[in-house]
């Protein structure tokens, strides 16, 4: 079969590697879809930890084509999606119910061979079932959309909450989505890409700004802004300085800002602790997809969450070096990798 391979740092190529076999706990996924995330490119770049040689993609889902020994719930044939964090269970993180904190966490695609493939192994504790039905390119989209489902969870919005979401890339655009399901009745994405402000209004931000054409604190929170005073809740998806900045200044007093982005590491900002204080801003991060997963699927299989549309390319197993390799291209959304194709 083939598979993507990171052989070192900056070494990515797509090879001819031997199809694994299932052990006894393990689904034989056929691969339809894997997505490529922001994560990918860093660990091409060796910006984040990973194990070389190893099979990178872990937005996946496909078709089992056998199962191990121990394994029920699932038969040959049925649509699943993969949850990449596998979490010992063990650790005193694992025991508090905190899995994404897990101490031995090990991803799917990261520390073991992912997605980028003909075939990947899933365990089946990471699996979910999608509907025989779904369009099989959807179901990679599980995976950002339940990290997103965290980040909306811990924001605790509520029905006629004001939501600012930061940056309009996958994961913003599914946050605009998961805000209005949550029962948002204002939201506007922050964005300066006008394809993707305009994409996000027609996903059900009720407004969308340029923060590169005008102050966007003035424009949104200001006294003649959109929301006065500032909003309930602000989803910072950008992972920039700037944007985590705008993020506690955006949200009322006694607003939420969550940060949902992932800065460099070491990567330092600058904030006012009084002017936090004395707004009582609950600034919370929300880092990957605890017990999310489940759901996540069943909204995609609910067709609730507009994800064809954050489709911008599919490309094939032998395409796929090039495009991780690359920094995203102007417009991109969403690239999937289809070894299909
Ligand atoms: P992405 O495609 O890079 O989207 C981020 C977008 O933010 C950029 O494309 C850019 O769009 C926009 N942006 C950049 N600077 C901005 C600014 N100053 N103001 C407003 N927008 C700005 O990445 P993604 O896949 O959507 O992921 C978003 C972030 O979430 C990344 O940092 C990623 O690592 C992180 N992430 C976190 C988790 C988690 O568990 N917490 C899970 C997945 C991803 P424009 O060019 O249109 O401005
Ligand atoms: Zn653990």
């Amino acid at each position: 079969m083939k598979a993507m391979r990171l052989e070192g740092i900056g070494q990515l190529f797509t090879r001819e590697v031997d199809k694994p076999t299932p052990g006894p706990d393990d689904l034989l996924v056929r691969v339809e879809a894997c997505g490529v995330c922001g994560t990918d490119r860093h660990l091409f770049h060796g910006e984040f930890p990973s194990r070389p040689p190893v099979t990178l993609g872990h937005e996946f889902s496909g078709i089992i084509e056998a199962t191990g020994s121990h394994v029920s719930g699932f038969a040959v044939g049925d649509r699943i999606t993969g949850d990449p964090n596998i979490a010992c269970g063990r650790c005193s993180h694992c025991v508090n119910g905190r899995v994404n904190l897990c101490r031995n966490l090990q991803a799917i695609g990261i520390h073991r061979d992912g997605g980028f493939a003909d075939y990947v192994l899933v365990p089946q504790k990471q699996a979910f079932l999608l509907p025989a039905e779904l369009d099989p390119m959807h179901g990679a989209f599980c995976e950002p959309l339940a990290c997103c489902l965290h980040g909306i969870d811990l924001a605790g919005i509520q029905a006629g909450s004001s939501v600012v979401v930061l940056g309009g890339g996958v994961i913003g655009l599914l946050a605009v989505q998961l805000a209005r399901l949550a029962g948002a009745t204002t939201v506007i994405l922050s964005t300066r890409q006008a394809s993707r402000r305009t994409l996000a209004e027609e996903l059900g931000a009720t407004a969308s700004v340029d923060p590169s054409a005008a102050d966007i604190i003035e424009t949104i929170a200001g006294p003649n802004g959109l929301v006065p005073g500032g909003v309930d809740v602000v989803l910072e998806c950008a992972g920039v300085g700037e944007t985590v900045i705008q993020a506690t200044k955006l949200a009322r007093p006694g607003g939420t800002a969550v940060i949902l982005g992932v800065m460099p590491q070491g990567e330092t900002i600058s904030i006012e602790p009084f002017d936090l204080l004395f707004r009582e801003v609950k600034l919370v991060t929300s880092f990957l997809n605890p017990f999310t997963h489940r759901r996540a699927a069943d909204l995609i299989a609910s067709g609730k969450i507009e994800v064809e549309r954050l489709i911008s390319r599919k490309v094939s197993l032998a395409e796929a070096p090039a495009v991780v390799s690359n920094p995203p291209a102007k417009g991109e959304v969403k690239v999937l990798v289809v070894p299909g194709l």
